[in-house]
């Protein structure tokens, strides 16, 4: 199909952005790298009468280190990510997500904000930025706010955004040199969208733990506290503890009532925890 007769618009910087979307109100269409909206547009699924590029403002592209954390422009590309152009959060910690992105066309284009924005529970953004406790800043009519993934990420392509307000960049603690990360997904094949995301941020040195099941078709679930899936203690052997009920408990108390569901969902989960322990290659990350 082709998309319905919209307008295009460019703004080249944020204010101008900002007064475009207000001026426009619900008319309007933000698009960023396009690898979403375009699919939606050409359905039909979207039928803005104006969409606002935003991809021409160069100050949706940089990169600020700022002292525990790293902040991404919202245009900030996969690609960018995967090819190493933009500081990491930790060693391969983002990079090795950015990879398993989709493919490499779509990696090129496809930006941090517009997943995030996009809030397909099964995104890889959506879910290890979850994981690692991120928030996005947001430009709108009254000018700028954080907010973190919890709140931001609303439900099921859904956003707490309000009218007028885009994403500018997303802020990402940088780990600590004892953590470790682990982020497994499962998909039919290479490129495609996952049917169940596990990532586990562990550091045995504080005794701390913070897990995520995502694709679950809401926002992910994250148990920022998640001792109690290791026998409520984190030390150098918690991978050997991982218990698999406590996982299955907190799906099914969060909603997820299918059985073979929660359990290819804590599996894909073990996966994570065992990479966080070095025991499993991320090479493998999304085979079955
Ligand atoms: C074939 C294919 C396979 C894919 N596989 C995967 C996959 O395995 N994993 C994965 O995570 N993703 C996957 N994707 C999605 C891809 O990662 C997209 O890049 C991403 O979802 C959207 O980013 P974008 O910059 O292209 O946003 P766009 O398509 O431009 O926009 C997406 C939505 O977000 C809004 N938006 C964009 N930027 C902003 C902003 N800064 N502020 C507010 N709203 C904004 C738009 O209005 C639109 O509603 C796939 C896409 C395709 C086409």
């Amino acid at each position: 199909m082709k998309p319905a007769p919209f307008r295009i618009v460019r703004p080249h910087d944020i204010a101008s952005a900002v007064a475009q979307l207000r001026q426009l109100g619900d008319g309007a269409k933000v698009m960023a790298g396009g690898q979403s909206l375009g699919p939606m547009l050409n359905l039909r699924l979207a039928t803005p009468d104006v969409v606002v590029d935003i991809s021409g403002i160069a100050a949706l592209k940089s990169v600020r280190e700022e002292p525990g954390h790293v902040v991404y422009g919202a245009l900030v590309t996969h690609a960018d990510v995967e090819d190493g152009r933009v500081p990491d959060v930790g060693e391969h910690v983002l990079r090795r997500v950015a990879a398993g992105i989709a493919y490499r066309a779509v990696r090129n284009r496809g930006t941090m904000g517009g997943s995030l924005s996009h809030a397909d529970p099964a995104a890889d953004w959506v879910n290890a930025l979850s994981a690692l406790d991120a928030a996005v800043e947001i430009e709108g009519p009254a000018g700028r706010r954080t907010l973190a993934l919890s709140a931001f990420l609303t439900g099921a392509l859904s956003t707490a955004l309000g009218e007028g307000e885009f994403v500018v960049a997303v802020r990402v603690p940088k780990l600590p040199a004892s953590a470790r990360f682990g982020y497994a997904k499962h998909c039919r094949k290479v490129g495609e969208f996952a049917h169940a995301v596990g990532a586990l941020v562990v550091d045995p040195t504080a005794g701390t733990a913070r897990a995520l099941m995502g694709a679950i078709d809401a926002p992910p679930l994250v148990l920022a506290d998640a001792r109690i899936l290791f026998g409520g203690a984190i030390d150098g052997d918690f991978a050997a503890r991982f218990d698999a009920e406590a996982a299955g408990a907190a799906l099914a108390a969060a909603g997820l009532a299918d059985a073979v569901d929660r359990h290819i969902h804590v599996e894909v989960l073990r996966r994570a925890v065992r990479q966080a322990a070095g025991l499993f290659s991320p090479e493998t990350r999304s085979a079955a």
